[in-house]
């Protein structure tokens, strides 16, 4: 066998036995070498032989020296590890053995959107990473905002992502509990029961001032929080004594609990006496969570909260909020949006949220490992589509197969092109998901765009196909060979044989605008979901299939 093609088997055995902890596999080897070098088909079996023997001999070498002679041969097939197996999580400083236990709280009144998404992901990876456990925890104790539908959407959006949690849980099933710890906080005279209008608290809170509610004896607080479930809305409020003159406002005697008569989604009407900071990490035993700094002002509360209930101590770590430039992101102006029909709803293909990014052909791996990338710092910074983009088209470039897609087809006759049985990849890199099939002769489509930067005596190529140049109006064959093209060349450019059994294809792009032209046959074949690369196009996920009429959403490029 050849001299260089050992040193390719050499490459590939290493990186493949890297990647599996010291022994190749075989058959992931010969793979690499037939699509680097498809005839080395016809030497199958030499080549195995050689790729054994080779595999054995790595397989003796300790997995350092195996990767310093994949540095030293092929340092381009070396993984990047340092990056990829750094702990972000480092600074959190858990210690071996250390009960883990974190959460995200989601409440069910919107659609989550990619910065849910990067607070779900940090808090299970952490729980992962340490063995411990991942609590979803829906923060349902505000009636008038929880709404049924979204429980379901949080859940199917995160299974998406890969999450699976190993407990979901409901604020509002523990309802029973937040009240017994209310009480104990009115006995232990740490809360009072207010009976002032909401603009007094209001205005006292802003300006520092105790109301004379505060003084009342623990046992008068009690007997009023137990008249305040039979009362109506707004009679009695449950405050926290807290500091009315602290800097952190949310100290000024925090409103804990208030009645409010709309019904719950999952209670219904069985509770009235809502709170409005429910002690869930603290029943659930968080020991660490990471959230977006909007939050940070309410860590003081909680940690107050957490002391006064005899809770354990939750670490919280915060995060910059982030969102892509130029995305919309506010729920209100979404919501507004979509009813004056500007958006297609709240998966329209310009936004970010989950269901519009799953739609729009994003992968659950592309979302995690981009999430991860922006890092748990509290400096906000600007973070783009390209940059998301980036993430998913790695994947998607190895996973996609390749398809021709003309839009505006424009026909075009190609004096004395010879009729000819092509064949193209399916994918360039991948020869073993093998090759779609073309019959051509002189009629051809091409995009219209294409068709109109045509110049007389330009040398084209239809891809992996023949050259021809334009004269005058007339298109002629030229020749058949790529080095000829390579060496006279302009461009080139997809196509389809003009012929019946071309597919419909209509593609709506993220501006909305939906483009529409003829597709190889072979897309027939896709079924919905599955995302496909249109040469010269972009990615495009096939979102519906109709009886002579695939609708695709655009990805990206
Ligand atoms: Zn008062």
């Amino acid at each position: 066998m050849d001299a260089s093609f050992k040193h390719d088997i050499t490459k590939y055995v290493l990186q493949n036995a890297i990647k599996y902890k010291g022994k190749a596999n075989p058959g992931a080897v010969i793979g690499k070498l037939f699509a680097e070098h498809p005839h080395l088909k016809e030497n199958a079996k030499e080549l195995s032989k050689e790729v054994m023997k080779i595999i054995g001999e790595i397989a003796k070498l300790p997995l350092e020296k195996q990767e310093e002679k994949l540095k030293e041969i092929a340092p381009e097939l070396l993984e990047k590890k340092e990056h990829e197996e750094k702990d972000i999580f480092a600074f959190v400083g858990i210690r071996e053995g250390e009960d883990v236990v974190t959460a995200f709280p989601p409440e069910p009144s919107k659609y989550p959107h990619i910065g849910h998404a990067k607070a779900i992901i940090l808090n299970y990876e952490l729980a992962k990473r340490h063995n411990g456990k991942f609590i979803l925890r829906f923060e349902d104790t505000n009636p008038e905002l929880a709404q049924e539908e979204f429980y379901k959407i949080h859940i199917d959006n995160y299974e998406w992502l890969g999450i699976k949690p190993d407990k979901i849980d409901h604020a509002s099933d523990h309802m029973q509990e937040m009240y017994g710890y209310a009480e104990k906080i009115i006995k232990d005279n740490h809360a009072y029961m207010c009976s002032c209008p909401q603009e007094t608290i209001k205005k006292n809170r802003q300006e520092g001032n105790e109301c004379g509610c505060r003084m009342m004896q623990p046992d008068r607080n009690l007997e009023l929080w137990k008249e305040m479930f039979e009362t109506k809305a707004g009679k009695y409020v449950m405050r926290l004594k807290g500091r009315m003159q602290s800097p952190n406002t949310t100290l000024r005697d925090p409103v804990m609990f208030r009645v409010i008569d709309e019904p719950h989604p999952k209670t219904k009407k069985k509770y009235r006496v809502w709170p409005t900071y429910a002690v869930m990490d603290g029943i659930e035993g968080v020991t660490h969570r990471l959230r977006t700094k909007e939050f940070e002002l309410r860590n003081e509360l909680q940690r107050l909260l957490q002391t006064l209930c005899g809770f354990k101590e939750t670490q919280i770590y915060e995060f910059a909020r982030f969102n892509l430039e130029g995305v919309e992101s506010s729920g209100r102006i979404i919501r507004e949006k979509v009813q004056k029909k500007e958006l297609l709803g709240w998966d329209d293909p310009s936004l970010t949220t989950l269901v519009a990014l799953r739609r729009r052909g994003f992968l659950p791996e592309a979302i995690k490992s981009f999430v991860i990338s922006t890092g748990i710092t509290k400096n906000e910074s600007v973070l783009t589509w390209d940059d998301l983009i980036m993430h998913n088209r790695r994947l998607l470039d190895s996973g996609c197969n390749r398809c021709f897609f003309i839009e505006d087809p424009k026909e075009i006759k190609i004096e004395n092109a010879p009729e000819q049985d092509v064949e193209l990849k399916m994918h360039p890199d991948h020869a073993e998901r093998g090759v779609r099939k073309f019959k051509t002769h002189e009629k051809f489509y091409v995009a219209e765009k294409d068709y109109k930067e045509f110049k007389d005596g330009k040398l084209y190529r239809l891809m992996d196909c023949i050259n021809f140049k334009r004269k005058k109006h007339e298109f002629v064959f030229d020749s058949l060979e790529y080095e000829r093209y390579k060496d006279h060349g302009d461009k080139i450019i997809h196509w389809l044989p003009a012929e019946k059994d071309l597919v419909k294809v209509e593609v709506l792009m993220p501006d909305g605008k939906t483009r529409k032209g003829l597709a190889e046959h072979a897309v027939d074949k896709l079924k919905e979901n599955d995302i496909v690369q249109f040469s010269r196009f972009g990615f495009c996920r096939l979102d519906k299939k109709e009886k002579g009429k695939l609708s695709f959403w655009y990805t990206h490029d």
